[in-house]
């Protein structure tokens, strides 16, 4: 039943009316009709079919048709005008329990206040008790509302959230009771960042593994215990929602509990257009309310005329319509990745020697390994001066005879200096495998500055690629001002790579790499480890590189050793 979902629409429509300061009589009358709509007994969509929405108390013509066309199409026109029209601050405002739509038009306009941010300043700094109708007792209120809004929505970055849940899952799955068990939500799309940890569990007895979860040592609090589903605080802070379903309804369940919301919103109205209804236990006929598959979501998209879709593409962007045409990407694997392109040593600030990093590798299955220490400009690390760089391959090179087949590859980490020139000339970054340019100080300053400096690095013939390319580091700082546009372009035109960079930083952001990957760039991944254990990171750039539809033809990393020199090479020997 969507009649919850249809209510929510008409109670916002009412909002935004009072805020806009409409009439009361129209504010009242949709807020009327989303009462009786949350109070129906039936079905509304079985309402709408029969053609009785007008006969639901306080529903109207114009009324009727707003609920048909959402329920159709799940949009409403007249919605997302008035979102268009009324101040965004003030709808941004009433997004704090507690706060109507008169109390944040006030404060947005008598204070300005444009964020909850901002609105728990204006409460701390005392200035909201004169309004009127405020007072010091409603302001402590907000204060506390706003504070509680902003914790909430706080979000904790992919490589804090993933671990936490594999260790949930990984201490749950011997248990007898637990036949699967699995990260659902925003960690299986692996989304940059992420809300609540879910963890969907396959079990025939709730309650035991819910026994056995609220005695972990991890845990710290246990929030609520219901019948199947189980929300406990861990003592790194992060909610983890547990839900329990029956075997048989892992599919469904998992396929609605990973999302998106904007993906499962279109896989229900196709479902709907052929004749099912989808919901977490399964995709049931219309006319026979038979179930049709429940147990994998392959089966389940193979009901609608899909292929299975890869969760980190579940985003309503367009992979909906690939899997109907047959032209899914087939995404980057892990086993795919021959190398990392980006690593450091002892040499910089890396805590391991290049000989240690080498044998992980190795350990790892790859078959190459770049070694980027830092050049001397980056201030702090003790990077590579041209004696050191030396040095270091000399050690290369005797250590390569050493590993073969495996091979070490000398590259640089080369710091883009204030200027955009770069720490090395020419003729001597001529001597590395690869270069990658980095910017990591100065950007405070204006983003038309920052651009030129790395287009200027990217127009040096000897440098390969650009590292971390926004400079942002996920959870912790923002990209600094970039025309990024123009970035990618210059990349492209040069035949420069975009790193992707899973240390932390999770750079390029996927949203950028699904637009480089359609303007033709090419991608390099890499761990940016500075330790031999580090070198794992790998998984959060390839999570990135697959958010971001990237193939094997679109990333270096598939090549082998001798590819990737000779893929230098020419431009080394005076291509224009
Ligand atoms: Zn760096
Ligand atoms: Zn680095």
């Amino acid at each position: 039943m969507r009649n919850s979902e249809v209510a929510d629409q008409l109670d916002r429509i009412a909002d935004l009316l009072e805020l806009k300061g409409s009439d009361r009589y129209r504010v009242y009358a949709y807020q009327e009709a989303a009462r009786a709509i949350r109070s129906l007994g039936r079905d509304i969509e079985t309402i709408r079919q029969e053609g009785r929405l007008e006969e639901i108390q306080g529903v109207g013509p114009s009324i009727a048709a707003k609920i048909a066309e959402f329920l159709k199409t799940n949009h409403c026109a007249y919605l997302e005008q008035l979102e268009r029209e009324v101040p965004v601050e003030a709808a941004t405002l009433m997004q704090v329990p507690g706060l109507g739509p008169k109390r944040a038009r006030l404060l947005a306009e008598k204070l300005k206040i444009k964020s909850v941010s901002e609105l728990i300043r204006a409460a701390e700094d005392h200035r909201i008790q004169a309004l009127p109708g405020m007072g010091e007792k409603s302001e402590q209120q907000l204060l506390k509302e706003a504070r509680r809004y902003a914790a909430r929505s706080s979000r904790i970055p992919l490589y804090l959230a993933w671990p936490q849940a594999e260790e949930l899952a990984t201490l749950l799955r011997d248990h007898p009771a637990v036949e699967r068990i699995e990260p659902a939500g925003s960690i299986r799309r692996r989304k940059e960042t992420i809300g609540d940890i879910d963890l969907l569990v396959a079990s025939r007895d709730a309650q035991a593994v819910f026994d056995r979860m609220v005695r972990l040592p991890v845990v710290q609090e246990v929030i609520l215990r219901g019948p199947t589903k189980c929300t406990i605080l861990t003592r790194s802070q992060f909610q983890v929602d547990v839900r329990v379903i029956a075997p048989e309804e892992w599919g469904s369940a998992l396929l609605y509990f990973t999302g998106s919301k904007a993906h499962n919103i279109r896989l229900r109205s196709l479902a709907l257009a052929k004749g099912y209804t989808l919901s977490e236990y399964g995709i049931f006929r219309l006319d026979t309310g038979k179930r049709v598959a429940s147990r994998t979501e392959a089966e389940i998209y193979e009901t609608l005329g899909l292929t299975w879709i890869p969760p980190e593409i579940r985003e309503d962007g367009g992979e909906l319509e690939a899997a109907a045409g047959g032209t899914l990407p087939e995404l980057v694997e892990l086993e795919d990745l021959r190398g990392d392109f980006h690593t450091h040593t002892t040499y910089s600030d890396g805590r391991d020697s290049v000989e240690t990093m080498a044998r992980a590798a190795i350990a790892r299955g790859y078959d190459w390994l770049v070694v980027s220490d830092h050049s001397f400009g980056l201030p702090v690390v003790g990077g590579l001066t041209k004696e050191k760089a030396l040095q270091q391959r000399r050690e290369i090179a005797i250590l390569n005879r050493e590993l073969a087949p495996f091979r070490i590859l000398h590259g640089v980490e080369l710091e883009i200096r204030g200027d955009g020139t770069l720490d090395f000339d020419d003729a001597f970054l001529a001597g590395f495998d690869v270069v990658g340019a980095s910017l990591h100080s100065g950007t405070r300053r204006d983003g038309e500055r920052n651009t030129r400096r790395i287009l200027q690095a990217l127009e040096d013939p000897e440098v390969d690629g650009l590292n971390h390319p926004t400079g942002r580091i996920t959870g912790k700082r923002d990209a600094y001002d970039l025309d990024v546009d123009r970035v990618i372009e210059a990349a492209r035109r040069l035949g420069k790579t975009l790193e992707i960079d899973g240390n932390e930083r999770l750079d390029l952001p996927s949203e950028l790499v699904r637009r480089a990957r359609d303007r033709g760039s090419s991608f390099t991944l890499s761990s940016d480890a500075h330790g031999a254990d580090q070198l794992s990171l790998i998984r959060y750039a390839l999570a990135i590189a697959r958010r971001g539809w990237l193939e094997k033809r679109h990333v270096l990393n598939v090549l082998d050793a001798q590819a990737l020199t000779a893929r230098r090479h020419p431009r080394k020997h005076g291509r224009p």
